[in-house]
């Protein structure tokens, strides 16, 4: 007889272990509260399908958070090992000018999806779709789900919890899950956006009305970091990926200080002295058409310079490029969970061990966004998702089975 491995959820992590796992030695299901599986998947794959990031190994196991939690799993299953695998399935990859892996165009998400499925299919994994998990028996050995009109009880040998975060809930990735882990005693944490909208208020300016507009080739700088990309001004704030590679800091001075502050620089290519070099030998005339002009900045930008100026700062070449060169944004929320691409929170790291094994349930074990880890955008959160599903199922097929 095989063991009996449950998989409860069908997303990223859940399909990269279960296309590895080795089903000569076990009978595998998976569980879905949705019709279909890898939901979020394919809205990940909208605009661009960022599946790793190419950075050397070193580089790459500093992006996660804790960077203890999996840099020995990812120096295992890095990201060449991951572009290795989507080769075998037919998905060949190339590194795009950011330095991102993407499929090969014109491979679309919804083909990447189905080779997945086609393996699960070959290995003759039963996919269980629109059952919902809702807990265990009174002694933590089934599963209970609710079905369109039925209840299971579901026995297996070992159980993988791939149920998600709690963005974008439309994809399935609801968090419901989190009572039940805290009822059952599991320590978990309230779930936080990552990766999201950083809610900023410009309510005292005109910075709202250009909601949609893009701010290219800037910085932006935390006390941890400055990162270089692109922001886009939203009606309440900002986003874009280079504001999303701070959402660890801005998170925790939030819950620190009830307010986060970072630094905008609109010029990071040249220094404060270039600046005062740019903008010296103005006679008379329009001054702002002559700080726009020499320093090539949009609209926005100059909206964003004037809400943090007065008249003496605006017309003071040195005070103005080193404003420029920081602009204060100051950050009172993050966005919505609903609309953030990752979340942090779930189950807490040490209520697992270092095979991702429950503490106090043992042949039970959770792996994905469910797990309190934090990665920015980039290709890091589909590769932590990655490199847990092929440890995980490495481990299950090296093992002795129970
Ligand atoms: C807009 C957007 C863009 C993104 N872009 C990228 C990107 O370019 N690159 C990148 O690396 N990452 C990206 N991500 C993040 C990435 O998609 C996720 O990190 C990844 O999908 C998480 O995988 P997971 O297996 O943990 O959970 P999910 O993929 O969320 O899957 C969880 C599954 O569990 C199921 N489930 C939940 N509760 C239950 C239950 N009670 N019973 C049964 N089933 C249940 C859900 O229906 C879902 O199918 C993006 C995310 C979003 C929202």
């Amino acid at each position: 007889m095989k063991a009996k491995i449950a998989i409860i959820g069908g997303g990223a992590s859940a399909l990269f272990f279960a296309t590895q796992i080795d089903t000569q030695k076990f009978e595998v299901q998976i569980f879905e509260q949705k019709k279909t599986l890898g939901r979020k998947l394919l809205v990940a794959g909208n605009g661009g399908f960022n599946l790793t990031h190419s950075s050397p190994v070193n580089q790459l196991v500093k992006k996660y958070i804790p960077v203890e939690f999996l840099s020995d799993k990812l120096e295992q299953y890095d990201n060449l090992f991951f572009q290795h695998y989507l080769k075998e399935l037919h998905i060949p990859t190339f590194i795009g000018s950011s330095k991102r892996v993407f499929p090969v165009p014109p491979i679309k998400p919804i083909e990447v999806l189905n080779e997945l499925l086609k393996v699960i299919k070959e290995k003759d994994i039963t996919i269980a779709s629109a059952h919902k998990w809702q807990g265990w028996n009174a002694d933590y050995t089934k599963l209970l789900f609710k079905t369109e009109n039925d209840q299971k009880e579901v026995a297996f040998d070992m159980a993988v919890f791939c149920m998600g975060g709690n963005s974008w809930q439309k994809t399935g990735s609801n968090g419901h899950w989190l009572n039940i882990f805290q009822k059952a005693g599991i320590t978990c944490h309230p779930f936080q956006s990552s990766n999201c909208e950083m809610l900023i208020d410009w309510s005292h300016s005109n910075i709202g009305l250009f909601a949609g507009t893009p701010l290219k080739n800037i910085a932006v700088k935390s006390s941890q970091q400055q990162v270089k990309g692109e922001l886009v001004v939203t009606k309440n704030g900002m986003e874009g990926n280079a504001i999303y590679a701070l959402s660890n800091d801005v998170r925790t001075s939030l819950n620190t200080n009830g307010t986060a502050l970072v630094y905008l620089d609109l010029k990071p290519g040249i220094t404060i002295d270039k600046i005062i070099e740019k903008l010296a030998g103005f006679k008379n005339g329009n001054w702002t058409a002559h700080v726009k002009q020499q320093l090539k900045l949009t609209k926005v930008a100059l909206e964003l310079i004037r809400f943090n100026s007065d008249k003496f700062t605006y017309t003071d070449p040195d005070q103005l490029a080193h404003l420029i060169k920081n602009i204060p944004l100051k950050i009172y929320a993050l966005g919505p969970i609903d609309a953030a691409i990752s979340t942090v929170g779930g189950v807490a790291l040490q209520s697992v061990n270092a095979h991702f094994e429950l503490q106090q349930l043992p042949n039970q074990f959770v792996i994905g966004e469910m797990l309190d880890w934090d990665a920015p955008t980039g290709g890091y959160l589909l590769q932590g998702c990655f490199t847990m599903g092929t440890y995980l199922a490495n481990y299950f097929n090296n093992k002795t089975v129970p």
